[in-house]
């Protein structure tokens, strides 16, 4: 499989190629240039395991790593996974949900984060390069980023955060990890500060080079590949349905997009229900076709207190007809009006339904579930449970994706249920362990400075 970019200024590259690029260099998105079909494979995949279907799934998608190789890799990416099943699909109340946050740091990114440092560990290892993440953080992906990498040679590990403002679970799931190789800096600011930090930092572009800068945001098509295994995983938990309906809380359209690949590879999936907390421009999107940015509000479910959705840009090419003129104008319009509007609302449009779930609607969904059913959701998992209870049809299965465990986010669960004990032995752990973390004044000079400092001294 070869890969070129939604915007069309990248075109023949190889997987591993894509994977390192990320975003792609003309400012696009990075797709493959065609899609797989898997229908006629389908039937074997339902007996096994959630390793072995993970490389079967993303094997027609790597075109230069050995397969066999590949299958170690997958492999080694979820034995961390705490639970046998990977991923287990419980039924709760008339829906069955999804279980994606049995990894290290209990959120669904830990899927796709988990396989994207094995793979960044074996090509930088078949390159013989070396690889600097910089990333920022709010909460979720900074943390998940970490445990991708850590401890890998080769790679070293530069996360910002906002003092003070993630939360005290999220910070030490950070600041405890200790291998040589991972840097946690506090910034004194906002998240947009560090957000801004980041990009001044990537726009120098003899010092991205100089230090082979790389990201992990939602936008590598490695992650978005990783996140497609689980649709196909939960269609064979469910038996093998002729058809089946999967509801989606998200913020940057990544968990959501990977579902609409898996049902253009095949999968006999009928609707995504697309879920989405205040911040509803996807919601808003899917309504009318109008994709316009609005103030972006804080939620109970913070990540996805999102309005510019990263991945949005992928779906869109397709529903374009694979037209990087088109998507390339849709986008420019968008920069520079902040709305754009789909004029063809045919074809792929249809499969999603979306919509938006207040704070309020997000505890007493999380209060309704864990009453009725002795379901604990964490709330950006309840944001999906309201909207699938609204969207369930009696004859088609519905799968409700749980993206983390309610022990991450434990206020907005103790205000839904205040009498539930609510923890878990991996955060448990963390209470009174050592911790680092570097104070780094919001400016990128001194960023860039840590960064040559760090290379150059081994520690
Ligand atoms: C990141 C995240 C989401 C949203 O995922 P997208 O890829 O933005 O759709 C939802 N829930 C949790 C817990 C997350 O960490």
């Amino acid at each position: 499989m070869k890969y070129r970019s939604t915007r069309g200024g990248v075109e023949g590259i190889s997987f591993s190629d894509a994977v390192m690029m990320g975003l792609a260099s003309d400012g696009g998105l990075i797709v493959p240039e065609s899609i797989p079909d898997v229908r006629s494979v389908l039937s074997q995949w339902s007996t096994l395991s959630y390793p072995e279907l993970a490389a079967q799934v993303m094997q027609p998608f790597v075109d230069d790593i050995d397969p066999e190789v590949f299958e170690a890799l997958v492999a080694r990416s979820y034995a961390q996974f705490q639970h046998v099943d990977t991923a287990p699909l419980l039924p709760v109340g008339n829906v069955h949900v999804l279980e994606l946050f049995h990894g290290p740091t209990l959120a669904f990114k830990d899927i796709a984060l988990q396989f994207l440092g094995e793979l960044f560990s074996h090509i930088l290892a078949a390159r013989g390069s070396e690889l600097n993440i910089l990333g920022a953080t709010s909460g979720d992906t900074g943390s998940a980023a970490i445990a991708g990498v850590r401890g890998k040679p080769g790679i070293r590990i530069f996360i910002m955060f906002p003092e003070g403002r993630t939360s005290p679970i999220q910070e030490r799931q950070m600041t405890t990890v200790l291998d040589d190789n991972v840097y946690n800096l506090s910034i004194s600011g906002s998240f947009d500060d560090c957000q801004n930090l980041l990009k001044t930092v990537f726009s120098d572009l003899d010092f991205k080079e100089r230090f082979s800068l790389g990201a992990v945001n939602s936008v590598n098509f490695a992650r978005v590949l990783a996140q497609t295994v689980y649709y196909f995983w939960s269609w064979s938990r469910l038996g093998c349905p002729k058809a089946f309906d999967v509801t989606v809380p998200t913020g940057n359209f990544g968990n959501i997009f990977a579902g609409f690949l898996a049902k253009k590879m095949g999968l006999p999936l009928r609707k995504l229900v697309l879920a989405t907390n205040q911040n509803d421009i996807l919601a808003r999107f899917f309504d009318s076709g109008v994709y316009q940015r609005g103030p972006v509000g804080f939620s109970n479910s913070p990540a996805m207190d999102i309005q510019v959705a990263s991945n949005f840009e992928r779906y869109l090419y397709y529903q374009l007809g694979e037209d990087s003129n088109a998507c390339r104008a849709f986008m420019q319009n968008f920069q520079n009006d902040g709305q754009a509007v789909l004029v063809d609302r045919s074809g792929a449009f249809d499969w999603f339904s979306a919509g938006s779930v207040s704070d309020q609607q997000t505890i007493e969904c999380l209060r309704s579930t864990w009453t009725e059913s002795g379901y604990l959701a964490d709330p950006h998992t309840a944001v999906g449970l309201h909207l699938a209870s609204q969207h369930v049809d009696a004859n088609i299965p519905m799968v409700c994706l749980a993206t983390a465990h309610p022990a991450k986010f434990d206020s907005a669960v103790a205000q839904a249920v205040p009498s539930v004990s609510n923890s878990h032995p991996t955060l448990d752990r963390l209470e009174g362990q050592a911790t680092r973390k570097v104070e780094i004044p919001g400016d990128p000079e001194a960023l860039k400075a840590f960064i040559e400092a760090a290379c150059q001294n081994a520690r």
